[in-house]
């Protein structure tokens, strides 16, 4: 690898402390940074920051010594300060907020695992985290020592996964999965391999930013066994991609991760069309894709760093074309009451008709297509793939089996939008609600 250009910063007060603590990441998780003694000896504290850290009921706040060294002292508007240390702003109530926005607690069949997508399942697997993002999507179950996930529950959900056939798709998150004690985290993925259906696993993950030296060797051998594991980090500013961030990314690589990235747009932070090119540039030279850019979701606490959706498509404009394909994530807004994620981008078609299409380019010329004269489509009644009916739309999701019975619930107030096309189904953790159902399209009730 050529020499990247990226610093390795610690704080003065760390100075001292010796390479091998400093680069043990237990010694990171056991000196993290919560109370406004501990910053003030990194650096000057705001009154509202002061305020919030001493306020009763606040999100929990807990930073690692290396995150913290990439603040600048003096500067109360640091992008990583902002994201991490808790201001006045998160005390202001908020109206719209809502504590589980994305309705997650309904969509999910057994605790800690959300069923919301048709192939795919998100496993909450931990409630901790290596810090505290203050605009957390999940501040509603994350950070509490007392609440963590139990034996019984995860029990729960690998009972349900083998009863699922149609996940293929498990993505581990929290909390923070990589937060896990080594050997737990080995045994939930060789619970999870062990599912013939379950194609891929992934693992959603700010520890190789907050905390880079969480990815050693042992690490990487333990999760290099159950390929094809792919992986998930959470980078917003260009100031968070270090010289120990370059070298975990680069380890992960090497043993086969593939690694994306999702941002989080958040004013004040990483609402710049020009930084987000910086980043998204710099993520590549890191061997990390660009995957999501989302919209903030309406979290108590979160409001301030909330942007008109308008800004994310300008960003995105301003990256398609303008630079490599490979660096433009997908702009999403995770739809509050449990929509889902919503793609959002330019609009580049300008009109189309039977023959033509008229289209924009990058930089606003405008162009035609000429459409075919006449079009042979594939046939459907000879091909495998539509036989096989692998995503049959408006089947799947209906056939998840809890005591060996198929339950689909119709989501209240979503008659017009539940169609057999897309097959919007939900499953409830509500059990009294649910009720059986046939399997296949036309059976609903
Ligand atoms: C984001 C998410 C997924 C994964 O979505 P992809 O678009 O496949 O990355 C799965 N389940 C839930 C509940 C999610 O929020």
């Amino acid at each position: 690898m050529t020499a990247l250009p990226f610093p390795s910063k610690r704080a003065p007060i760390y100075r001292d402390v010796p390479d091998e603590k400093w680069n043990d990441w237990r010694w990171q998780l056991s000196n993290r940074l919560n109370s406004v003694e501990d910053f003030e000896k990194v650096l000057k504290l705001t009154d509202s920051e002061k305020k919030a850290l001493t306020a009763q009921d606040l999100f929990r706040v807990d930073i690692t010594p290396y995150f913290v060294s990439l603040v600048a002292p003096d500067d109360p508007y640091d992008p990583i300060r902002l994201q991490v240390i808790p201001t006045a702003n998160e005390i202001v109530p908020f109206t719209g907020m809502m504590e589980d926005s994305l309705a997650e607690d309904r969509h999910s069949p057994v605790p800690g695992l959300v069923h919301r997508y048709p192939d795919r399942v998100l496993m909450l697997v931990t409630t901790q985290c290596a810090s505290y993002c203050r605009y957390c999507t999940r501040s509603r179950i994350v950070g509490d020592p007392s609440a963590t996930f139990s034996r019984a529950e995860f029990e729960m959900q690998i009972n349900y996964l083998k009863k699922t056939p149609q996940v293929r798709d498990v993505l581990l998150s929290g909390g923070d999965p990589l937060t896990l004690a080594p050997k737990l985290l080995e045994e939930l993925l060789a619970r999870l391999r062990e599912i013939p259906h379950i194609e891929i696993l992934r693992i959603g993950s700010r520890v190789p930013v907050f905390m880079p030296m969480r990815v050693t060797e042992e690490l990487t051998n333990v999760l290099q066994k159950f390929h094809p594991l792919w992986m998930n980090i959470h980078v917003n500013h260009p100031n968070e991609i270090s010289a120990e961030l370059a070298e975990a990314c680069d380890k992960l690589g090497r043993a086969g991760v593939p690694l994306g990235n999702q941002s989080v747009l958040l004013a004040g932070v990483n609402d710049c069309v020009h930084l987000q090119r910086k980043l998204v540039q710099d993520l590549l030279r890191i061997r990390v894709r660009p995957y999501y850019l989302y919209q903030c979701d309406l979290v108590e606490g979160a409001g301030h760093f909330r942007t008109p959706v308008a800004k994310g498509i300008e960003i995105i404009e301003g990256l398609r074309g303008h630079t490599s394909g490979f660096a433009v994530p997908t702009f999403v807004v995770d739809a509050p009451g449990g929509g889902g994620k919503i793609p959002l981008a330019p609009n580049y078609l300008l009109s189309m008709s039977d023959h033509k299409v008229v289209m924009r380019n990058f930089e606003g010329f405008v162009t035609t297509y000429e459409e075919p004269l006449s079009y042979q489509p594939h046939n459907p009644e000879t091909c495998s793939y539509c036989k096989s009916k692998r995503m049959e739309p408006g089947q799947a999701g209906l056939t998840a089996l809890l005591d060996g019975e198929a339950m689909f619930i119709k989501p209240e107030g979503f008659d017009e939008l539940h169609n057999r096309e897309g097959g919007m189904h939900r499953l409830r953790s509500d059990q009294e609600k649910w009720k059986p159902l046939g399997i296949g399209p036309g059976k609903e009730t």
